[in-house]
């Protein structure tokens, strides 16, 4: 376990405020996903601040609620009076809804986050600095046969080992009735089972520093006796897989009740578990720590030769796993597993947004390689279902989730935009994501591999007339979000202007490759897809030429008018699967690579006009741009459309030789 303490850094910290050295040592805690994973952990100082009549009060600055350890900042650390808390501390009993309710109270700005469900324990230990981490190595051990014994050994009389009880009041209590006769001095932290570690000291980075300390010495062990439990193995996805994936997808769709993406981890230490017979047994024995099961249930799925039908065993398991612990109180989730093992190909993932995905990715991985090394120490042993079930359903931990829970519009959805470097293909990615969807975005142009670092953006270079190019892409999509429901398929260039006198036939090829068949090839390749896809839905991108084609411009408008009618066919012969194809025809979009300034002074010029007024040439004198289009094409993509197929819509401002 590295020591990430920087002096330099931590002065800078220190002499910017007051709680500087808070913030800095969490924020090192929180960079080491070995120790905390999203949101989990937390961490406090106490201190004073003076109220409105001059008056100091003793306070504790504790983690707010909603914040992680890795970028808190110091507002994520709210003033909670400090006796106060000592006092609530000391009462036989607090329900859950009560103590939430008293630490608002206790609150001294009644505009902070809501306090940490352990603000109560932070407040009775007597040092200034608390850190309290789910380190992996320390819960590793805790859940082996010998979990208990091997801590001892490694700590002795070093470190307080309580068994495990609930977060909250209650190990509040347990904590403090366990340290009633002891002497803070002669500990350096405290470990509970099954669920993580504290550490404490008057100084910041001696609290840091215990941390790292003893939670490398459980590393240290683990090295030493589970380094090779960890199996990696190389599996290739398939074709066929993918398909399966995309089935997988939308099976757990209707076990959540919408949309949702799914991810394929065929990488090798994800394959390597999956490829250990028991695999499937082990992941469904249960968590690293408690607190992943309210990104990841208490338990996994375990699917082999028919996942579909597995995932309907799974919700069946989850629903008798309510029923048998679920008292009046408790309200039954939806029956969507968050992770599950594939025998011999590797783990899947599903959430409802990329977001959640990334954080089942991660609590997956830990987990995988957690249960590994347990294995190894004698056999992995996660709490019983029932402490699990307290966590995975405690109204606290579930408010949580809910405070984030208003969908955007395409939220689970996965949309592929082609053109995506510039003009209109590119207004669509930002329309597109800025609704909630995950988009690849796929250029023949190499800036599209570096345009944006958003991870809910899979850029893709790809030449759209390669059948290949395509199929990698599309492989690269459905690996990564679980399928494709919306296509924006745009790509697209407009030829140099001529005559059919003057027109060579590579012109004329190059432009029925790019502008006509690659829309072909490319729907082709979605269409296995699309058909397994949440309110699938394309948008082909036409052109004002082709009900009002131009002079000069027939390799232009004749792929443009295929294009059209490539999207009736499809209509016609996808509606069944409920799939929508629609067709848009933009003119005049000056924003996009096929306009430079000096092409639109030729051209103002060629009619007689300023470019100004060139610029508005259409019925409502409006000028368009990508975003105009951009909107138009995602409205068409979503429900307001949801009864719209085989059409074409255009967009231009008017045009009367259209009208
Ligand atoms: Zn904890």
């Amino acid at each position: 376990m590295k020591n990430r303490w920087d002096t330099e850094l931590a002065k800078k910290f220190a002499a910017e405020s007051e709680l500087g050295l808070r913030v800095y040592s969490s924020n090192l805690l929180g960079a080491d996903p070995d120790l905390v994973l999203h949101g989990g952990g937390n961490t406090s100082v106490k201190g004073e601040v003076k109220d409105v009549f001059g008056q100091l009060q003793k306070v504790l600055f504790v983690k707010g609620s909603g914040w992680d350890l890795r970028t808190i900042e110091e507002q994520g650390f709210p003033p909670v009076r400090l006796d106060y808390l000592q006092r609530l501390g000391a009462l036989d009993s607090l329900s859950d809804s009560e103590m939430m309710r008293q630490l608002r109270l206790a609150l001294l700005d009644p505009s902070g986050p809501t306090p940490s469900v352990e603000a109560i324990l932070h407040a009775l230990i007597p040092h200034k600095y608390v850190d309290h981490t789910h380190a992996d190595a320390v819960v590793t051990i805790s859940n082996s046969p010998n979990g208990e014994q091997i801590l001892w050994e490694l700590y002795g009389e070093e470190v307080l080992i309580l068994p495990y009880i609930m977060p909250g009041f209650i190990l509040a209590r347990q904590v403090a009735a366990a340290t009633s006769d002891l002497d803070w001095s002669s500990i350096r932290g405290i470990i509970l089972l099954h669920h993580g570690i504290f550490t404490f000291d008057d100084d910041a980075r001696a609290s840091y520093d215990a941390m790292i300390e003893l939670v490398d010495r459980a590393e240290q062990f683990l090295q030493e006796h589970a380094s090779t439990a960890v199996s990696c193995a190389a599996v290739a996805g398939t074709e066929c897989d993918l398909l399966t994936l995309a089935a997988m997808r939308k099976a757990a769709g209707a076990q959540f009740g919408g949309p949702v993406l799914a991810r394929f981890d065929h990488a090798e230490e994800a394959a390597g578990f999956a490829m250990r017979d028991n695999a499937g047994e082990l992941a469904t024995r249960g968590p690293l720590t408690p607190d992943h099961t309210i990104h990841c249930k208490a338990f996994a799925a375990r699917l082999g030769a028919d996942p579909v039908s597995d995932l309907e065993d799974f919700a069946a398991i989850y629903r008798r796993y309510f029923d048998e612990f679920s008292t009046t109180n408790h309200q039954c989730l939806d029956t969507m597993p968050r992770y599950a093992v594939w025998q011999g190909k590797g783990m899947v993932y599903f959430a409802a947004n990329h977001q959640r995905l990334q954080i089942v990715e991660d609590i997956s991985s830990h987990t995988i390689r957690a249960i590994q090394q347990a294995e190894a120490l004698g056999g992995w042993q996660a709490l019983p279902r029932s402490d699990l079930f307290e966590v995975e359903h405690w109204e606290l931990e579930q408010a949580k989730l809910k405070a984030g829970n208003k969908r955007g519009k395409f939220e689970g959805q996965v949309a592929l935009v082609s053109g995506a470097a510039s003009g209109i293909g590119k207004a669509c990615v930002e329309a597109l994501r800025k609704q909630g969807a995950v988009v690849a975005a796929l250029d023949i142009a190499p800036e599209i591999l570096s345009a944006s670092n958003d991870p809910a953006l899979l850029p893709l270079q790809c030449d759209v007339t390669c059948t290949e190019a395509i199929r990698e892409a599309v492989a690269r999509v459905v690996c990564k979000f679980g399928g494709i429901d919306l296509l924006v398929s745009n790509a697209g260039n407009f030829p140099a202007s001529a005559s059919l006198g003057q027109l060579d036939d590579k012109t004329w090829q190059q432009s029925l490759d790019l502008n006509l068949s690659s829309h072909m090839k490319l729907l082709r390749a979605c269409l296995p897809f699309l058909e397994l896809g949440f309110k699938p839905a394309v948008i082909m991108v036409g052109s004002k030429n082709v009900p009002a084609p131009g002079p000069g411009a027939a390799a232009y408008s004749t792929a443009k008018a295929g294009l059209t009618q490539l999207a009736r066919v499809a209509a016609l012969e996808l509606g069944a699967s409920g799939i929508r194809v629609n067709t848009v025809h933009p003119n005049a979009v000056y924003d996009t690579a096929l306009w430079n300034d000096e092409v639109l002074a030729q051209r103002a010029a060629h009619y007689g006009k300023s470019v100004e007024d060139y610029r508005k040439s259409n019925v409502l004198r409006t000028e368009l741009n990508s975003a105009d289009v951009a909107n138009s094409i995602v409205a068409l993509l979503g429900d307001e459309f949801a009864k719209t197929t085989g059409e074409q819509i255009a967009i231009d401002g008017g045009n009367d030789r259209v009208i």
